[in-house]
């Protein structure tokens, strides 16, 4: 699992938006509420890619109710780090019915589609982020 301690010594300080890229998805994934643009980090691209064609090819794409978002400078939920979001290297989706803290609602197949694509997903953990996606190393 990546840590805020490696993001600070491999990219530097979030602020500075290094490796940051607007990544144009390609047409043929552009669907449901996979949005056209999104600003992530640069090691996002290639993973991103392979989880969103994972949800079309698993015909998934009915699932995926809300994209929360991926840049986000901020603190890690109940903690004093910075969350991965401050380096592009998280994505949220279906927020509202993963609300952090409580039980994931998310299916199985669905967190499999980013996990095999290489994310950890934050629903495992011991106060589980059930939106939550990471990018799993640098
Ligand atoms: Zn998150």
């Amino acid at each position: 699992m990546i840590t805020s301690a490696q993001c600070l010594k491999v990219i530097g300080p979030p602020e500075l938006e290094k490796d940051m890229v607007v990544f144009d998805v390609p047409t043929h994934l552009e669907m449901g509420v996979i949005p056209k643009k999104v600003y992530c980090n640069k090691r996002m691209v290639g993973p991103l890619t392979q989880a969103f064609q994972n949800i079309i090819n698993r015909e998934l794409v009915t699932q995926l109710k809300t994209w929360d978002g991926c840049f986000n400078i901020r603190k890690k939920r109940g903690a004093g780090s910075p969350s991965l979001h401050s380096w592009g290297l998280a994505i949220d989706i279906n927020a509202a019915w993963n609300g952090f803290g409580k039980p994931p609602t998310m299916s199985k197949e669905l967190v499999k589609c980013f996990t095999d694509a290489g994310f950890d997903w934050g629903g495992v953990w011991g106060k589980p982020d059930g939106m939550h996606f990471q990018l799993s190393s640098l």
